[in-house]
């Protein structure tokens, strides 16, 4: 069934009796060529792409609980392509283009609103790294545009402009930039993944890998073992446990990463603000809510949910930046665990098992890496080969001294 909006008339007049399940709920059949583990944004894409672009078929997503239940329902929607190193900018320009025709691709609306993303700056060497980065952008087809104060303040006039520690003195544009409906991404590339023959399994987890003499011959899964040709993980948070049963012990930490939404309030903010002086960043969804995060809980950890410290320093944050929001009353908040790399950048490559490839390491900046992403894995899988904007996203550049450090930060997880 195509959506449109005949159909939804269609269906109002006739008593929406005509409406299917969007994507069927198949029992595992005995093997795949291809069986990708995760069935998060990552993963459903990657099904979606294969089948799509790449015409393969006997495509298997194993989820271990629903469509939607991890990261990719989790984050705070933000898309963006404003990245300055090489190995990063041309694949999230990459991400940006494909998240401009995503609705029409896959029929389905998933709400892309490119809002316009402000990063602030304030001091004067922020200035500079904030036009060297937007120099990059534009290099790299993206679009960006240096705002000065008066500019910012014409966009958004409630700011702290003038705090004495942390003045805001302009901010990095990404116009393109903005926010898509998190789980809708996942049911519209779920939907179209099972319109061309992809299994979608939910709850079954994937428990051990059969591997005999280097080569994979599936998975064991809560539901029986299921073989396999190929087998993607894109698992995010889960990487290092589902990598370990292949006997890998991965460049990677898993951390709680917490986001918060306030009770509905008018419209106040209608891009993404993130703050240049700490580590806060807000948008205001289209219910209302301010949808505001900042840093990782910074202890290892698989729980889905954070603790009291990181919410005092996010409220901080706010506070410093928009102190009118001391007003809000929170409403909601929630973590997800993050697959935190070494140097903040993703993997997406072959492992020296022969059939078994990884995509993972997004930390807390995968959602909107899912197009590309996706596309880049089936890339892989189908082709064995790169995709030319994902060849720098290699398990050995950590061994070969070619980290993609984004800002210059370090080699530990909590500084990205
Ligand atoms: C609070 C928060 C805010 C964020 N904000 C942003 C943002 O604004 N912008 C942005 O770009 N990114 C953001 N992110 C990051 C982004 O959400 C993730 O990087 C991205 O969603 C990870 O990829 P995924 O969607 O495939 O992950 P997931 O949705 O987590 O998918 C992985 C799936 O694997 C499944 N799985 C795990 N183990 C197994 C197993 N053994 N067998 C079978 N299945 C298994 C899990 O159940 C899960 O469904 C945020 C994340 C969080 C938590």
């Amino acid at each position: 069934m195509r959506y449109s909006g005949l159909r939804v008339i269609a269906e109002a007049l006739t008593g929406h009796k005509g409406w299917k399940p969007a994507w069927r709920d198949p029992a595992p059949q005995a093997s795949y060529d291809y069986i990708i583990v995760g069935g998060g944004g990552h993963g459903l894409a990657t099904a979606y792409y294969l089948a799509k672009e790449f015409k393969q078929a006997r495509i298997a997503v194993l989820e271990k609980g629903w469509i939607g239940g991890g990261n990719v329902g989790r984050n705070t929607t933000i898309v963006r392509s404003n990245y300055l190193l090489d190995g990063n900018e041309p694949f999230y320009e990459f991400s940006m283009k494909l998240w401009e025709g995503l609705e029409q691709d896959f029929n389905y609306n998933a709400m892309v609103s490119q809002r316009g993303i402000i990063n602030l700056f304030h001091t004067d060497a922020q200035r500079d790294a904030a036009t060297r980065r937007g120099n990059a952008m534009i290099m790299h087809g993206a679009d960006a545009e240096l705002l000065n104060k008066e500019q910012v303040r014409s966009l958004y006039p409630f700011l702290n402009f003038e705090n004495a520690r942390f003045p805001i003195k302009g901010a990095l544009m990404q116009r393109r930039g903005g926010t898509v409906r998190h789980d809708a991404v996942a049911w519209g590339y779920a939907r179209g993944a099972d319109q061309r023959g992809v299994d979608i399994i939910q709850n079954c987890e994937v428990t051990g890998m059969r591997i005999e003499n280097g080569r994979m011959l599936g998975v064991e899964t809560s539901r029986g073992f299921i073989g396999a040709k190929k087998v993607g993980v894109a698992v995010a948070g889960s990487s290092s446990k589902v990598m370990a049963h292949a006997g890998m012990r991965l460049p990677m930490e898993s951390h709680v990463l917490q986001a918060f939404v306030s009770e509905g309030l008018k419209p106040l903010i209608d891009g993404v603000i993130t703050y240049g002086a700490g580590h806060f960043y807000v948008s205001q969804s289209d219910k209302g809510g301010l949808v505001f995060g900042g840093d990782i809980d910074g202890y290892n950890s698989y729980a889905q949910r954070g603790n009291m410290p990181v919410v005092e320093d996010v409220a901080e944050g706010g506070m410093s930046l928009m102190p009118m929001i001391g007003r809000a009353r929170l409403l909601r908040m929630w973590g997800g665990i993050m697959d935190m790399s070494m140097d903040g950048s993703p993997i997406i490559d072959k492992t020296d098992t022969e059939g078994l490839y990884f995509n993972g390491g997004w930390c807390y900046g995968g959602f909107k890496a899912t197009p590309a992403s996706g596309w880049a894995f089936a890339h892989l899988l189908a082709t064995d080969q790169p995709h030319k904007t994902a060849t720098a996203y290699r398990f050995d550049r950590f061994a070969k001294g070619l980290m993609i450090d984004e800002k210059g930060q370090g080699a530990q997880p909590n500084l990205h």
